[in-house]
């Protein structure tokens, strides 16, 4: 198959652990080199925030990477973006009448929006992945989300115009169901992991106390990380790596750093609590093999990749019973889920599993297990391909005038 991949702030050649760089842009790259892999020919469309790089690059992985000209050529937020998507879809809409691939596949609501304004004359399928809804962020995030006030009405409709949704959880297949689009056109096509990276052999980094306990993501605070720290409180003996956000040395500068720093000290453990910054593909296996156990405690997680890579390194998760984690992590099989926001919760959870060493590695096996039986990139992309198909041949002409309103 011939297929187009828009991915309008999340390019697949970012580095990760940024503030608007994490699960997205790992799994378009991940999914388009699985693809190519398969035989199929992928191209990425993304927007140039950088005035150096090359309209079009190829990526080691095969797949080619667009940039495409919408805005200014510079970093913006990914909430500032809405207003250059109509110059997105022109150039798409250019791209695709001049080359028409089978598919186009969108990543987050704004390329969403795009690609049927630009597919709609063009007869082409549409297979749209949210990767976050906009009603989930305002439920937790309430006056501080800076999503623009369109976004649910345009999740909405784009979930109208689209010939497929790919949903990454079950859970998420529920937020849409209540936002009223029908059951029929969804399927579940789950985040993988790379397993010849994350793995149980291979190096450990260093720790220090008795018990580690590892955190990973971008330093935003629905993350959780103050919950952790909170809990480390109550676990003596233990030190808490928080690994993402800027790069080391950057920290200084960066307000959510500064923040949960400030917490470790109020709470007297900012001695067990340790900040590396961003940390590169190649070195995150050993951070995570470290780990007794590795806590993704955010307050809402749509999919939550860091879990699955902790778990094909044979390592525990304590998780928030929230989003996809409530998909991947297997309560009492492959770790503890816990209520999100509970700090005295989390560290009982904890507290159990660091004294249970016959637990802990349990966990670790069941979780290894799990992750190289259902999350593989190659099982992914095939599930990602018979959503394609089914695409193909769904009638996409019934479309055209719901595209024609999210237009308007
Ligand atoms: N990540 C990384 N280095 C960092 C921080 C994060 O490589 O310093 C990776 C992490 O290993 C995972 C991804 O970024 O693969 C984050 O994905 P997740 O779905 O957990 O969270 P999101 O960022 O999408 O909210």
């Amino acid at each position: 198959m011939r297929i187009s991949m828009v991915s309008e702030h999340a390019s697949p050649l970012a580095a990760l652990g940024g503030v608007d760089a994490g699960g997205q842009n790992l799994h378009v790259a991940e999914l388009s080199a699985a693809l190519v892999r398969q035989g199929h020919e992928v191209t990425v469309f993304t927007r140039r925030d950088d005035p150096d790089t090359p309209d079009e690059v190829r990526a080691p992985a095969g797949y080619r990477v667009v940039h495409v000209p919408a805005g200014p050529p510079r970093m913006l937020p990914k909430d500032e973006l809405l207003p250059h998507m109509g110059e997105f879809a022109r150039f798409l809409h250019a791209r695709w009448a001049a080359d028409r691939p089978d598919i186009a596949h969108a990543h987050f609501w704004m390329s969403g929006l795009a690609t049927v304004l630009a597919a709609r004359d063009l007869d082409l399928p549409v297979v749209q992945t949210f990767h976050a809804l906009g009603v989930v962020k305002r439920r937790y995030q309430g006056s501080k989300d800076t999503s623009p006030p369109e976004r649910m009405r345009l999740e909405r409709l784009i979930g109208r115009s689209v010939t497929r949704i790919a949903a990454t959880c079950s859970d998420e297949v529920f937020e849409l169901a209540r936002m009223g689009l029908p059951r029929t056109r969804m399927s579940v096509v789950p985040c993988g992991v790379d397993l010849e990276r994350f793995r149980p052999d291979g190096p450990r980094a260093p720790k220090y106390e008795r018990h580690r306990l590892v955190t990973v993501g971008r330093l935003v605070p629905r993350k959780g990380f103050d919950t952790v720290i909170e809990a480390l409180r109550l676990l003596p003996e233990t030190e808490l790596v928080i690994a993402g956000g800027p790069e080391q040395g950057r920290l200084d500068a960066d307000p959510e750093a500064q923040r949960l720093l400030g917490i470790a000290e109020r709470l007297g453990v900012r001695d067990r609590v340790h900040m590396p910054g961003q940390i590169s593909r190649e070195d995150m296996p050993a951070l995570l093999r470290s780990a007794d156990a590795v806590v993704c405690a955010p307050w809402y997680e749509p999919f939550g990749i860091v879990p699955l890579e902790a778990m094909a390194c044979g390592v525990p998760v304590v998780a928030s019973a929230v989003g996809g984690l409530t998909d991947t992590v297997v309560d009492g099989v492959t770790g503890t889920l816990v209520p999100p926001r509970k700090p005295d919760e989390l560290a009982t959870a904890l507290r159990r599993l660091l004294t249970d060493r016959a637990v802990r590695d349990a966990y670790g096996i069941a979780g290894c297990d799990r992750a190289r039986s259902r999350y593989s990139w190659d099982r992914i992309a095939a599930d990602t391909l018979r959503v394609y198909d089914r695409a193909v041949h769904t009638e996409v002409g019934a479309g055209a005038t719901r595209v024609g309103r999210v237009a308007r």
